[in-house]
């Protein structure tokens, strides 16, 4: 006889083995469903770490000290494009004249005052650490000139860097003979304290131009320059009671080793009261070896109908060839109309510019 399957034992068997089958299918499911949702988001945030990490390898990479590195592709993108698009002129101080060359075009007052209220904001979008280095040397100041002072006619104004040295005494000998003024952007490093108070007993302006000239340390940060420049602007006012108001950056206000950071630190040194100055006119005097002639003819050929001159020249040990060549040259510039004064910070000044 035949057992009937419905109702029988091995029917709920069945259905027993069926059901707790099914329990044990949906539970490996969920199991099996979560545990991919688990991998699959640990897996995202793995991805998300490695793409991290090696966009921070990148970085590191690209700041790495590599010359090759730094020259294409850092320098571009930091000094290249928009940086040179903004000159000094848009964010500085008043009517600063670009570039090197040319003729400083005079400024009208009104819209200088305007300019330099339109200068203010623009401190407020520095970054944070910016308003570390504005709190250092507190007695860093000095009063800035207010206006500029008229000028007319053409005027020579004769700037000697690097000193004060044994060919300063040259120099001064000669201004002497000539009865003319001129201006001294001084490097304090083993600086001789008696040749300084001879410049300002004779009433040559003095100028800051460095304490260490080593590019790569005062241009390695703002707070390196200011550290630097702090440093000479206490040996000139030590020695020679003098504040210093105006001076000179190595290199000039732009040069490769603060392309970076040129504007912001202009800048900090205007806020600071001081008032910096390029030169249009260049005597070529930094190679060593320049001969006077070359140098007379550099200067010559170098002024180019201007009736403003900023030359720059070289007072330093070697600078024989410089010292010599100046009676020429201030005679040359006499019998041309023009006189002579020293820079103070009332003379607008003439600034490189990247346009
Ligand atoms: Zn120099």
């Amino acid at each position: 006889m035949k057992e009937r399957y419905f109702g029988s034992v091995r029917f709920f068997k069945h259905v027993i083995y069926g059901f707790m089958v099914s329990v044990a299918a949906i539970g490996i499911f969920f199991l099996y469903s979560l545990g991919t949702k688990l991998f699959s988001a640990n897996r995202g945030s793995a991805r998300y770490i490695a793409s991290a990490a090696a966009a921070s390898f990148i970085d590191d990479d690209a700041m790495a000290p590599d010359v090759k590195a730094m020259g294409s592709i850092a320098m571009p993108a930091i000094g290249g494009g928009e940086t040179a698009a903004v000159s000094p002129a848009d964010t500085l101080a008043p009517s600063y004249t670009p570039t090197p060359g040319t003729e400083t075009v005079p400024p009208e007052t009104e819209e200088t005052e305007e300019e330099e209220e339109a200068a203010q904001p623009d401190e407020s979008v520095y970054s944070p650490e910016t308003i570390g280095y504005q709190l250092l040397y507190p007695d860093l100041y000095v009063t800035p000139s207010e206006d500029y002072a008229e000028e007319e006619g053409k005027v020579a104004y004769l700037t000697f860097d690097d000193g004060p040295s044994a060919r300063t005494l040259d120099v001064l000998d000669t201004l002497k003979k000539y009865d003319i003024k001129a201006t001294f952007f001084v490097v304090t490093k083993n600086l001789d304290t008696d040749i300084l108070k001879r410049i300002a007993e004779e009433g040559q302006t003095i100028g800051i131009h460095t304490h260490s000239h080593k590019y790569t340390q005062i241009y390695d940060s703002i707070e390196a320059y200011l550290e630097d420049f702090n440093t000479a602007f206490e040996a000139v006012y030590e020695a020679t009671g003098v504040k210093p108001s105006i001076f000179r950056f190595p290199g000039g206000s732009i040069n490769a080793y603060n392309r970076g950071f040129y504007e912001e630190l202009n800048a900090e040194m205007l806020r600071r009261g001081f008032m910096f100055y390029d030169w249009n006119v260049s005597a070529g005097d930094s190679a060593p070896n320049t001969g006077s002639d070359r140098i007379y003819s550099n200067i010559i050929n170098g002024i180019g109908g201007q009736e403003k001159l900023i030359i720059l020249l070289h007072d330093s040990q070697q600078k024989y060839a410089s010292a010599k060549a100046l009676p020429r040259v201030i005679e040359y510039l006499q019998s041309n109309g023009y006189s002579f004064a020293p820079l103070d910070n009332r003379v607008e000044p003439i600034v490189f510019s990247y346009k």
